[in-house]
């Protein structure tokens, strides 16, 4: 019942005549049937006396009475087209089409995922190699030459006006002097290093600076959870004695340009990803420096008989403080609290009063 049949050049085209029952409460017998024109092409059934168009992805097609003739089921109609050569011919080519967007569609997500994969995977091996690059120019940089350029700092620091003199009694100024040189005496590190009493208020901190220089805040030793004793304080400046041992900060500052020069060279220096490393960057120590710096410093109170628990107290108390709704303290923001770290300095430790 072919009325005619063309190819196009933009896809198939089949005009053929079909009968058309319409189903009534589900089934196809009840109802009537009427000769339609149908057209078959690669996107759509169009039943033309209708005006109907339907997709071939939602309707039903299978053979009958051996493949002499084809019917076309949707909920509402049935198509018997008794020209099922040339049915069979249109739903192969339809049938193929639909599994090749399935491939095509599944293997674009195949890619997508595998492409994500290594964009992370690039990006965690740049930047894990940029750290291990960071580490070794570091380490290559002599402690006579970090000292030599690092040596006027703090004057400088002073003078841009990022803190005041310190307002401690100089009894406890003196008494933390004698626990940093304690402390001091014990690490091998070729170079002087200058212990700084500054006031910056509200900024409870401690900072190492490349160059030998530890800066500690009035705001953080009026937090010590042992005064008069300040042995957490002296946890505190073992743990910055730790980052200047690693030249942690040296590490950061080698990556900071490292970085610049990469960005600069690689991607004729895109300002967003200028911005982007800039904002890696400002978060200070890595969780590994922490971690090293934990470490150290628990081995070196320990040298120095003092236990490492005052340090995991002040710790799990700035944590308390700063759980409280109040101003997180800002040694804190930089050197989070976390259980683990509290564990590593003072094993099973709970919550007992005297460390
Ligand atoms: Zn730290």
């Amino acid at each position: 019942m072919a009325v005619d049949s063309l190819s196009s050049g933009r896809g198939y085209y089949q005009r053929v005549r079909a009968y058309l029952f319409r189903k009534a409460g589900g089934s196809s017998d009840v109802g009537s049937r009427q000769v339609v024109t149908v057209v078959l092409t690669d996107r759509y059934i169009h039943v033309v006396e209708e005006k109907l168009y339907f997709s071939p992805e939602v309707v039903r097609i299978v053979p009958v009475h051996g493949g002499l003739s084809w019917r076309i089921e949707t909920p509402a109609l049935e198509l018997e087209i008794t020209q099922g050569s040339l049915v069979e011919e249109w739903y192969r080519r339809v049938r193929g089409r639909q599994k090749r967007q399935g491939l095509r569609t599944a293997s674009l997500i195949v890619s997508a995922v595998v492409g994500l994969i290594l964009l992370g995977l690039l990006v965690w091996v740049g930047w894990w190699g940029l750290r291990q690059a960071a580490r070794v120019v570091a380490q290559a940089i002599p402690h006579s030459v970090e000292q030599a350029v690092f040596q006027d700092l703090i004057p400088v620091l002073d003078a841009q006006g990022e803190w005041q003199p310190s307002q401690l009694p100089d009894s406890t100024r003196q008494h933390i002097e004698r626990l940093f040189a304690q402390l001091r005496a014990h690490v091998d590190l070729p170079m002087s290093v200058g212990l700084y009493f500054r006031s910056m208020p509200g900024v409870p901190n401690a900072f190492a600076f490349p160059g030998g220089h530890i800066v500690i805040t009035d705001e953080l030793i009026r937090l010590s959870v042992d005064s008069p004793y300040y042995r957490d304080i002296a946890g505190v400046l073992a743990h910055e004695l730790g980052h200047l041992y690693y030249r942690h900060s040296l590490q950061n500052l080698s990556m900071r340009i490292l970085l610049t020069i990469l960005v600069d060279h690689s991607v004729g220096g895109s300002e967003v990803l200028r911005e982007m490393s800039e904002r890696m960057l400002l978060l200070h120590y890595s969780r590994g420096m922490e971690t090293e710096a934990d470490e150290f410093a628990r081995s070196l109170l320990d040298t120095v008989g003092i236990s490492p628990c005052y340090l995991a107290r002040l710790l799990r108390d700035l944590a308390q403080l700063s759980g409280g709704g109040g101003q997180v303290p800002v040694w804190l923001s930089t050197h989070p609290p976390e259980q683990a770290r509290i564990d590593l300095l003072c094993p099973g430790d709970g919550d007992s009063e005297t460390p």
